[in-house]
């Protein structure tokens, strides 16, 4: 690889480098994908468990699933799509918070997200959490769903992004697993693994990208690694892209980490349902009862909370969960749970964080990191996405788009070539 060259050289291998990628090798462009991992995906990662069960441990959910381009993806790879809607659409039947309370939460959820919208583009932007009614008496459980959603609570969360974000409301999963489909798209296309970009170095007409297998050169690069990766090496660029950078700091990852548990007697729950572990504080992890029917429970903790738990690592996690769910169902059903899986977002070093939210006055951040640099740097990743951010089909587009932007530039060299070439 080292002294080779490139038209387009595509830095990180996730849905928004696999997408563009593929897009490029399709319109016969000389592009080569560069992953520091050993495996393409990033946060969109599928493993098996010992009964052969595909656990995403990073994007599990179609989201707006009407509409989402992985669903036809998806379908063409021979893949399941499991249509049932999801748990948080539907009451639970858990143990210490009725019917009545739960719908009283979805309503006040409701108006909090409707306040939110209702903030005009023309006014200051603000947290999140000042949407949040006074003397809401579920502000704390709204806090605990923006960890969920956002990876962090409402304080540090912009209004103006969240009123933003568009979401059909349709939610489908692939049985066969999210980050499974997203790393086999990737199938066929010019993949360098286990090789990380240092340095994209544009004082010279060809860009030069220093890897740690040796420089290659480009006349363009997509850049798609996670906005805080970006946001932590301003070296990464040479000259130094400030606006760059500081973009991204406003666009840093939130944390959601899932921790999957072993049931022993699975059928005291209703298949696909889910519960909080309390309801009346933000630090509370989600669990999903057995998801697809099998006999396990996916765990999901966000914000401050997963990032304390990442402090202890898998074990912090486990004795959480265990003593949540003992609280509500019994110290017989804690002490059968065993984990499965587990990954922890913040410490990886290849993401540091889950998925992108902005900061409060930072929703604007979203289209500076996006824009090109010399028609010859252009970028993509979720962070990128006005109305997608923080999830794998946002993150997918922009890699479309990232892509037929190099290839319309590449289109204007090569006629420019040509009439060079006539006259
Ligand atoms: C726990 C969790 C749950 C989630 N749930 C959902 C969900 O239900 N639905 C949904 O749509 N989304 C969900 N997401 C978010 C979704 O996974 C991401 O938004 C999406 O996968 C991001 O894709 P990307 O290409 O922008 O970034 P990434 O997937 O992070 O790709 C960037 C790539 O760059 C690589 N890289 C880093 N540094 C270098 C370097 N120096 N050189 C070369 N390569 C490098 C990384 O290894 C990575 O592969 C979830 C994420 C997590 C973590």
């Amino acid at each position: 690889m080292s002294g080779e060259n490139f038209q387009v050289v595509v830095i990180g291998g996730g849905a928004a480098g696999i997408a563009a990628a593929r897009r490029l090798a399709e319109a016969g462009v000389a592009a080569l994908l560069i992953e520091a991992r050993e495996r393409l995906g990033g946060r969109a990662w599928t493993i098996a468990d010992s009964s052969g069960f595909a656990l995403d441990l990073g994007c599990g959910w179609l989201h707006s699933a009407d509409q989402n381009p992985w669903v036809e993806i998806a379908l063409a790879q021979g893949c399941a799509i499991d249509r049932t809607p999801p748990p948080w659409t539907r009451p639970s039947d858990q143990t210490g918070f009725p019917a009545s309370e739960q719908a009283s939460f979805v309503e006040a959820l409701m108006s909090f997200r409707a306040r939110v919208d209702a903030i005009g583009e023309d006014e200051p932007d603000r947290a999140a959490a000042t949407a949040v009614k006074p003397n809401e008496r579920w502000r704390a459980l709204i806090d605990a769903v923006s960890t969920f959603y956002s990876g962090a609570e409402l304080d540090r969360v912009s209004a103006r992004d969240l009123a933003r974000y568009d979401d059909s409301g349709v939610n489908w999963r692939i049985i066969e697993g999210y980050g499974r489909v997203v790393a086999a798209h990737g199938l066929g296309v010019a993949v360098e693994l286990n090789c990380a970009v240092e340095r994209i170095d544009r004082r010279s007409k060809q860009l030069r990208i220093e890897t740690t297998k040796g420089a290659i050169s480009a006349e363009a690069a997509i850049v798609t690694l996670p906005s805080t990766l970006i946001a932590e090496r301003p070296e990464l660029f040479l000259p130094s892209l400030p606006e760059k950078t500081n973009a991204a700091a406003g666009l840093p990852l939130g944390l959601a980490d899932k921790l999957f548990l072993s049931l022993e007697n699975p059928e005291q729950f209703e298949k696909g349902s889910r519960c909080f572990g309390h309801t009346d504080r933000a630090r509370t992890g989600a669990y999903h009862l057995r998801p697809f029917g099998r006999p396990m429970i996916e765990a999901f903790f966000g914000g401050e909370l997963a990032a304390d738990l990442e402090l202890g690592g898998e074990g912090a996690f486990l004795d959480f969960a265990v003593e949540e769910l003992g609280g509500l169902f019994g110290r017989q059903l804690s002490r059968g749970l065993k984990p499965i899986a587990f990954h922890g977002w913040g410490a990886d070093p290849l993401s540091r964080g889950s998925y992108s939210y902005a900061l409060p006055g930072m929703a604007d951040c979203r289209a500076t990191l996006s824009a090109p640099v010399e028609d010859r740097l252009f970028f993509a990743g979720e962070a990128c996405s006005r109305e997608g951010y923080s999830t794998a089909h946002g993150a997918y587009l922009t890699g479309l788009a990232a892509a037929d932007r190099a290839i319309e530039t590449f289109g204007l060299a090569k006629s420019d070539l040509a009439r060079t070439a006539q006259a």
